[in-house]
């Protein structure tokens, strides 16, 4: 698995682009900003982008995905409960004082147990409201990897006091979802450094509560 990971945009979201080694098709996973560089890297190892996966509707994890869209033409998925979200991204440029990227149009959505594919990488979505009510998580099985959007991060979880946010849906996402995965699972959160599911089983505070 090819896996690039590229932190994006003034609050350095991490940018996921991961590839399958023999066909070269990709998907990229929350284009946030830094189109070029996202770009340069999809060159680099000559992969044809495939999806473009959105785990939530923040600014700084979809403000960049038309224009990553309008040079890939692969399509933007996104939870549908985050589709109102989506509607406010001027407002929440405003709140992060960045420049809205405009309207950005959903090509399909990416429910519970949906599977998303790149040639022979596989991902299944997990829904994990809390952080925003259309939040989800990546996994794939194969290669023990949780792209985990803002749901986890490491020695952290997500914050829940923007619009759509809420602490008792993020604590049931983390401990029936999240903590179900395996020790060994790989963690690339939202934001920050890499963690395993059982490095924060073990030490993060935030899910002794
Ligand atoms: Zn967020």
């Amino acid at each position: 698995m090819i896996h690039e990971i590229l932190p994006v945009g003034p609050l350095q979201c991490n940018c996921s682009i991961v590839g399958d080694e023999v066909s070269h098709e990709a998907m990229v996973i929350d284009p946030g900003d830094d189109i070029e560089q996202v770009l340069a890297i999809v060159r680099r190892h000559a992969l044809t982008v495939k999806q473009i996966v959105v785990t939530h509707a923040h600014i700084d994890h979809v403000g960049g995905a038309m224009k990553l869209r309008q040079a890939t033409g692969a399509p933007i998925l996104l939870n549908q409960n985050d589709y109102a979200l989506l509607k406010m991204l001027d407002a929440q440029a405003a709140w992060v004082g960045m420049r809205s990227p405009g309207q950005v149009e959903i090509d399909q959505g990416l429910s519970e147990g949906d599977q998303v594919r790149a040639g022979s990488l596989e991902a299944s979505v997990i829904h994990t409201p809390g952080h925003t009510e259309g939040s989800v998580c990546l996994y794939f099985p194969a290669q023990q990897k949780l792209i985990a959007g803002d749901t986890l991060f490491s020695g952290s979880i997500g914050r829940t006091d923007l619009p759509g946010g809420s602490m008792e849906k993020i604590m049931s996402s983390l401990h029936t979802r999240v903590l179900a995965l395996p020790d060994e699972t790989v963690v690339v959160p939202g934001h920050g450094p890499l963690t395993t599911i059982g490095e924060e089983r073990a030490t993060n505070p935030f899910l002794k509560l």
